[in-house]
């Protein structure tokens, strides 16, 4: 039996993987994190996506305990701005679509749909929500989709089987903190410490860590969370790592935290607006934004990166601090190698477009739990565990480069780059199918990567990447049922956006 794991890093992926750790496993396994002072966490990765919320309910947690501590607020999508052209706007909202007589209501839109009106806003409820900056809850706490309100339970991503509405916006150092105090509290040994060597024994694995101040920190099983470091991983166990750099060129970042104490207004939403090389992230958080411009840098400097995104999020406000960041996409070849497995940005990382960092993070834990070894270390576990990793990485990457290449914005050398680049073969393909019908979900990268056949639809449709027609079939079949469920839909949405409280709103009464 494995009788202790030692965790180097104390950011995100650190804290999440030690909560989570003893959520599963209590007094049964022994947990030390070490995280360094000197060395601070990224700072960034503040939008989550909708299954975060199996993570919080298997520590046991409700939303209005953890939220409020965590400067927290709604995300019920994403609005992508100026992507198609300027001044377009469209959500990627965590709603599945709705189908008749067999077809999606977004093969119908094709048919029958009012083309006059967007997509979004006429297949979607949630857009609708996002376009009046609802909450998704009432005022008494109650969520406007009964079916999935309350706890959720130990659950996995592997049991999720309704999609949840909604994610989350936090501050990721008070997520940390909070994270920290539910694992000390719980028995996780905190070192607050640098790590200066990593020992190995003769076959070249693990045996301890050495701290500076605390000396040698031994253990079974070791978790890498150091971050684009990889200290363990790659600095010490050689792993290669293959960057996506080729297909998603993006490879810096600029971010500012903007303060919004005056705000009585708040958008449920994470906001992703092109610019001429790249995108600018809002994600807003109780009392402030937090903002980036992702880029890359053969396109703008650093400087023109940090000064468009000053001017776009905070004219006027030079006192604020920037934190520029290179960041290291694609991921290791093996996540899992001996007695070490990476988490967080030491084992992979795609670019921050649509919040899959911590979902990754997530879905790494979660695997590990299941695929934890005893001291036989069974080879095949650690083999299963880096395939998961691997295809939840791949399917995602792919996903991404879609927003790239389908977007139909095409006025700047980088924008122009995009719809030429180099792209996965398995994506040219579904790309082509997607000319002809919408995707399905066999249609879509085929192995689990937490999207569905409506995220892909619906971005092809948002981005400006409609099939050439609607699908043949349709003519055949009495539209009477799709229209009445475009009603449906409709007269829904009307009746939650009367019904529901603003964002900002709810938000306050819960932070109060
Ligand atoms: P870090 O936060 O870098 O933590 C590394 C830890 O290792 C620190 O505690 C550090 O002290 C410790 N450490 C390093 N060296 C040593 C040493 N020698 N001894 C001891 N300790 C050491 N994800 C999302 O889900 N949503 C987003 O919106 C999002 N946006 C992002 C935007 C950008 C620009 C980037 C780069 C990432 C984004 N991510 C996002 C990803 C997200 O930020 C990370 O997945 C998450 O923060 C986890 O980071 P980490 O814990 O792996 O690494």
């Amino acid at each position: 039996m494995i009788d202790s794991v030692v965790i180097v890093g104390g950011g995100t992926a650190g804290w999440m993987t030690a909560s989570y750790l003893k959520a599963a496993f209590g007094d049964r396994l022994g947990v030390t994190l070490v995280e360094s002072e000197q060395v601070s966490r990224i700072g960034v990765g503040e939008a989550t996506f909708s299954t975060v919320r199996h993570f919080f309910d298997y520590l046991g947690l409700d939303e209005s305990e953890w939220l409020p501590q965590c400067a927290g607020g709604y995300k019920l999508g994403i609005r992508f701005e100026n992507w198609r052209a300027p001044g377009h706007h469209f959500y990627h909202p965590f709603e599945r679509l709705r189908s008749v007589d067999g077809f999606s209501l977004a093969d119908w839109w094709l048919r029958i749909g009012d083309h006059s009106r967007p997509f979004d806003r006429q297949c979607f409820i949630t857009s609708a929500l996002c376009e009046a900056k609802s909450s998704p809850r009432l005022m008494d706490g109650s969520m406007f989709s009964t079916e999935l309100d309350g706890p959720l339970g130990r659950s996995t991503l592997e049991e999720q089987r309704a999609q949840f509405p909604y994610a989350y916006h936090f501050d990721a150092d008070l997520v940390a903190k909070f994270l920290a105090k539910y694992s000390t509290d719980r028995g996780v040994r905190h070192v607050t410490d640098d790590v200066v060597e990593v020992g190995q024994d003769e076959r070249g694995w693990l045996s301890h860590v050495t701290t500076k101040e605390h000396g040698r920190i031994e253990g079974d099983l070791f978790v890498d969370c150091t971050g684009f470091r990889g200290l363990l991983i790659n600095k010490t166990l050689d792993e290669t790592f293959e960057s996506f750099q080729d297909v998603l060129p993006n490879n810096r970042a600029v971010a500012l935290r903007v303060p919004r104490e005056e705000a009585t207004e708040m958008n449920p939403y994470t906001t992703a607006t092109a610019m001429e090389a790249g995108w600018i992230w809002t994600i807003p958080l109780f009392r402030r934004n937090g903002n980036g411009y992702v880029y890359s840098d053969e396109y703008i400097t650093p400087d023109e990166a940090e000064q468009t995104l000053r001017n776009f999020a905070a004219p006027g406000r030079d006192d604020l601090e920037a934190n520029h960041i290179r960041m290291r996409i694609g991921r290791n070849q093996r996540s899992w190698v001996k007695n070490c497995v990476a988490i967080g940005l030491s084992s992979a990382f795609v670019e921050p477009l649509e919040s899959t960092g911590i979902f990754f993070i997530q879905h790494g834990i979660e695997q590990l739990v299941k695929h934890f070894p005893d001291k036989r270390w069974d080879p095949r576990l650690a083999a299963d565990y880096n395939d998961r990793v691997a295809h939840v990485v791949d399917g995602v990457k792919e996903f991404l480069v879609l927003h790239y290449a389908a977007a139909a914005r095409d006025d700047t050398p980088y924008w122009k780059e995009a719809k030429v680049r180099a792209m996965p073969e398995g994506l040219k393909e579904r790309l082509a199918s997607a000319r002809s019908h919408l995707l399905d979900e066999e249609s879509i990268y085929p192995r689990y990567h937490g999207f569905e056949s409506y995220s892909w639809n619906a971005m092809l449709m948002g981005l400006g990447s409609e099939p050439e027609r609607p699908r043949p079939a349709l003519a055949h079949i009495d539209p009477v049922g799709a229209e009445r469920e475009f009603a449906r839909l409709k007269t829904e949405a009307d009746q939650m956006v009367a019904a529901l409280p603003s964002c900002y709103d709810y938000l306050a009464s819960l932070h109060a």
